[in-house]
């Protein structure tokens, strides 16, 4: 039909290409691995972006190859964000806190055919690169001088050697808009990690939806701390977000404790911050006793793990600062939900709108949910009433990478494995997980890999892992375990036997020693009944 709009594709490039033009003197500042500040603009991103997308060309990647980095949040990662993506390729962000044997796994999945690392990571690249058979380029994020002499790593250049002296202008192709752009694995699930691929549409159309004023409110006024990890999850998407809407961004690199994210919203006037509970835990511990205060921080998007009541309480009560409480997955870009009240509940008192607060939140528009019982069946919006929580829309994934798993989704929706229930305002809060999995600090652990490991113990008949509640990490894993009859094994040596086999943060903080798993009708463990029957159980903290 005539007179339609003009139809022009999503690419990630025009976000670079936007910040430059309309927000070109808009700041952005990094903290490097060296430990000094690194202060640039959009505008030198844009150049420096472009220079990327020419050396790839000069690697000769193909159109869809994946270019992987390890890498903290800081303007070269950012630079490869639109450098790889705007020029065709996929970025892959490898999570660095895997085991090394997972990381070697997921490349050689991925096929990954760049890897650019910081320098922090070089012992792991060293661990691992013999096993990446698919990586045939190496780059190390930092100038030529900084580049270690006998790293023992094939071909390994300088990111600025590789890029510096590459022309600043590129045509950025243009290209179908459902062509993918990123991917980021989540061991979220059961099984070997399986891989979200984004595609430029769901990024930008996340970008868009994300900056809006009840999702996590962003603009050209602000300056955003993503302390959040630019390899989970592209960083809530915030490097896209903060390019749409021309907010100075601020990169913490490697220093995530509270002293540094202190001291770095405070030097670079940060209005914004977005990450997981146990980083802010950091942030209040290390504020509290000193008496200090924030001048310029307003708002907080907190996500990935619920927040707990008192951190809530400590933000908005303690220093005025509006916590917007976040919920999403690797497999959603990750936005769902955001926690922002109505009108109508401006008029509640203080406690009840902190009784909201605490929900997970309103459902974004572009994703639908659901919860539904067992039989699949729809339940009621009623606040009480629970069961698993289903979504869709243009962000959410329709299969995982390679399509391993098979087909993930039931009559169109995919299943989150979380458990909530939603109130008649479409408040969602989620009530229990139905996923075997433990999330500590914001990274997975999974149950059923735990669990394996004791049993390959020869003293160990059956074992079942669950997670424990804990202050700083949200929650930690312990195993219980049941021993052969006739066979011993102490705490200790259980909790040694899992060194080497596992990330060291993934060994479980405790070993119970019990006369049964309960079982349920198929034979299936039910962690249901374990966990009531360790509820008196304490942690050592
Ligand atoms: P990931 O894919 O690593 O981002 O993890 C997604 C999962 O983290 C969700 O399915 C939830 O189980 C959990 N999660 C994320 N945000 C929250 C939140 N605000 N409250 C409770 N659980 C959350």
């Amino acid at each position: 039909m005539l007179g339609l709009m003009q139809s022009q594709p999503l690419l990630i490039s025009l976000l670079i290409e936007f910040a430059e033009r309309h927000h070109g003197s808009a700041e952005i500042v990094s903290r490097r691995v060296e430990g000094d500040l690194h202060r640039y603009t959009y505008k030198d991103a844009a150049h420096r972006s472009r220079q990327v997308a020419h050396a790839l060309d000069s690697l000769k990647l193909g159109f869809s190859d994946r270019v992987a980095t390890l890498a903290w949040n800081g303007y070269r990662h950012l630079e490869l964000y639109y450098g790889v993506s705007g020029s065709g390729r996929v970025l892959h962000t490898i999570n660095p806190r895997l085991h090394p044997d997972q990381i070697a796994w997921i490349a050689n999945h991925a096929e990954d055919q760049v890897l650019c690392f910081d320098l922090s990571f070089l012992p792991l690249v060293q661990a691992v690169h013999g096993r990446c058979t698919s990586i045939k380029h190496y780059i190390a994020l930092c100038d030529a001088d900084k580049l270690p002499a006998d790293s023992g790593i094939p071909n390994l250049l300088s990111y600025e050697s590789w890029m510096g002296a590459q022309p600043t202008d590129y045509a950025w192709p243009i290209f179908d808009e459902n062509t993918a752009s990123s991917m980021c694995y989540t061991s979220g699930t059961t099984g070997n990690p399986k891989a979200a691929l984004y595609s430029h549409r769901s990024t930008i159309l996340h970008a868009y939806a994300a900056a809006l004023p009840d999702v996590m409110c962003l603009s050209a006024r602000d300056a955003i701390l993503p302390v959040v990890p630019m390899f989970h999850v592209n960083a809530w998407g915030i490097p896209y977000s903060a390019a749409l809407t021309g907010a100075k961004l601020v990169f913490p690199g490697p220093a995530m404790d509270g002293k540094s994210i202190y001291e770095l919203i405070e030097a670079e006037k940060v209005t914004y911050a977005a990450g997981v509970p146990t980083v802010w835990q950091m942030l209040l511990t290390h504020m509290k006793p000193e008496g200090l205060k924030f001048s310029t921080l307003k708002r907080t998007v907190i996500g990935g793990s619920a927040c707990p009541p008192a951190m809530v309480h400590a933000f908005q009560d303690g220093y005025g600062v509006e916590v917007l409480h976040a919920w999403g997955m690797t497999e959603m870009s990750p936005l769902g939900t955001l926690c922002t009240l109505k009108n109508k509940h401006l008029a509640l008192s203080a406690q009840e709108q902190m009784k909201l607060r605490l929900k997970q939140g309103r459902a974004i528009f572009g994703v639908d949910m659901k919860i539904v019982d067992a039989a699949g069946k729809e339940l009621p919006w009623d606040g009480k009433t629970y069961g698993e929580l289903y979504v869709k829309g243009p962000w959410i994934l329709r299969e995982y990478y390679k399509g391993e798993g098979g087909d993930p989704l039931v009559d169109g929706w995919f299943p989150t494995g979380d458990v909530a229930t939603i109130d008649a305002d479409g408040f969602m809060q989620i009530t229990d997980r139905s996923k075997d999995v433990i999330k500590s600090g914001g990274e997975w652990i999974s149950s059923i890999d735990i669990e394996n490991i004791a049993v390959a113990h020869p003293a160990v008949a059956m074992a079942a892992c669950i997670g424990i509640a804990h202050p700083k990490w949200d929650e930690r894993p312990i195993i219980a375990v049941v021993k052969r009859p006739g066979m011993n094994v102490s705490r200790e040596e259980l909790l040694k036997f899992y060194e080497g086999k596992t990330a060291k943060w993934q060994i479980p903080d405790d070993v119970v020693f019990v006369d049964a798993i309960p079982l349920g009708a198929t034979g299936k463990m039910l962690k249901t009944r374990l966990r009531d029957l360790l509820k008196d159980y304490i942690l050592p903290l």
